[in-house]
């Protein structure tokens, strides 16, 4: 097969999902990153039964299991009366019914996963795609370190901010929500106490945006605390600002004794403001098209985030696998879109709903998804 030259911007999770199983299929795949290294910010990522099956088919399920953690249960709480409004079963349960079981890991060490199978030298850091350009010759890329880049073909996988997109579809910044998030990591021995401590737990607050949401995290040695609440007052969007410990106790005073005794056992916190987008109609144009946040960044509140970018990196190398000429690339595209777009979007609009999961629920048509096989008749079903 004559391979196509592939330019991906974003060494993040879709990315270089994407990466990998178009390497695989053989076309000559280059990444950009900004970054001039992979850097350990973020914690946690929460792999639903969907994502880790569409890591299991890239051959990289073991290497994240050797480092993550697997809940036992997804429990609904109330914030003040600590009932518990629904329970699902995960782990070995959620593995016998989906084919994968929850898992949740670091940020850094997914990464260093999915890195760990993608050749290195096809990974260039410090290369912040600033211009993208298509004439008759391809699409050129140009750095603001001034350099250029020719591709057949682009992938935008450069996150909420993605120039990519911007260059696809023309600017339009992201919204702020008007919602903080607090995010925190403590030794799971500090909180042995609280009932069902590994298992992925969301308190609900007393509006909706409002919720505390702990997991384990390190093989469960330490448990992930993730704390929103409304706040229009903090606009900055970053992975690595400390926060206050005494704001976020003060922000769940009102919660039940086992919420707020995770919170006494913090040491310290990140903050950040989060922004969201609305759906988009279309993620392609041409030879350019976008996947992961780039094209649908979402509220956490159903944690699909990440999964949602991985299934799009499989279901858009399956459709461009077999593809030699770069003619045919616009309609590989429109498939992967029509594949796509109706499920993440219905999952974009769901999280800024916040109800996922409240009070019991099909999870089925989230996590019994299976990126490598799904046809369109099942992408998102009522
Ligand atoms: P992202 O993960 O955002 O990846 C985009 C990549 O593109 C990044 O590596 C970025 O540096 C790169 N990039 C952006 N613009 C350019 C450009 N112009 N040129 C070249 N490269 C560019 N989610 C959580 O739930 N918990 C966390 O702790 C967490 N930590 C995060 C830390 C960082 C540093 C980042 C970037 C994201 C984090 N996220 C976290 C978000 C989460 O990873 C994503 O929402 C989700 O996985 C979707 O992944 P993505 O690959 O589409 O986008």
């Amino acid at each position: 097969m004559s391979s196509l030259k592939i330019g991906i911007v974003g060494a993040g999770i879709g990315g270089l999902t994407a990466a990998i199983a178009l390497h695989r299929a053989g076309h000559d795949v280059v990444v950009f990153e900004q970054s001039k290294q992979f850097l350990r910010v973020g914690a946690d990522i929460n792999l639903t039964p969907n994502a880790v099956r569409a890591l299991d088919g890239l051959g990289i399920g073991d290497a994240v299991r050797h480092t993550a953690a697997r809940p036992t249960h997804r429990i609904s709480r109330t914030w003040d009366t600590g009932d518990e409004t629904s329970r699902l079963e995960m782990g070995d349960s959620a593995e016998q019914k989906y084919g994968a079981p929850q898992l949740t890991i670091h940020r850094a060490d997914l990464l260093a996963a999915l890195a760990a199978v993608f050749p290195a030298e096809r990974v260039l850091f410090a290369k912040r795609a600033e211009e993208v350009k298509q004439d008759a010759d391809g699409i050129t890329l140009t750095f603001t370190d001034g350099s250029t880049y020719l591709v057949d073909a682009l992938i935008g996988a450069d996150g909420i901010h993605s120039a990519v997109r911007t260059a696809m579809f023309g600017r339009e910044n992201p919204r702020f929500t008007g919602v903080v998030a607090f995010r925190a990591v403590i030794p799971a021995e500090r909180v042995a106490q609280v009932p069902n401590i590994q298992a992925f737990t969301k308190w609900w607050g007393p509006n909706l945006q409002s919720q505390i949401v702990t997991f384990p995290l390190n093989r469960g040695k330490d448990i992930f605390i993730f704390a929103t609440t409304a706040q229009e007052s903090w606009h900055l969007e970053s992975w690595t600002t400390q926060g206050s410990v005494q704001e976020l106790r003060d922000s769940y005073a009102g919660f039940h004794p086992d919420a707020r005794a995770l919170l006494d056992a913090c040491d310290e916190v990140l903050k950040t403001a989060l922004y969201e987008r609305d759906p988009l109609p279309h993620w392609s144009h041409d030879r350019m098209v976008l996947l992961g946040d780039a094209c649908h960044p979402m509220m956490p509140f159903m944690a699909q985030g990440a999964g949602m970018s991985i299934e799009d990196a499989v279901v858009l190398a399956r459709e461009i696998a077999g593809i030699t000429q770069v003619a045919d690339m616009d309609t590989a595209f429109q498939r992967y879109e029509s594949l796509r777009l109706e499920r993440a979007s219905k999952i974009q609009i769901g999280s800024r709903g916040n109800n996922w999961l409240r009070e019991g629920g099909n999870a089925d048509w989230v996590y019994g998804y299976d990126a490598w096989t799904v046809k369109a008749e099942s992408a998102a079903p009522d």
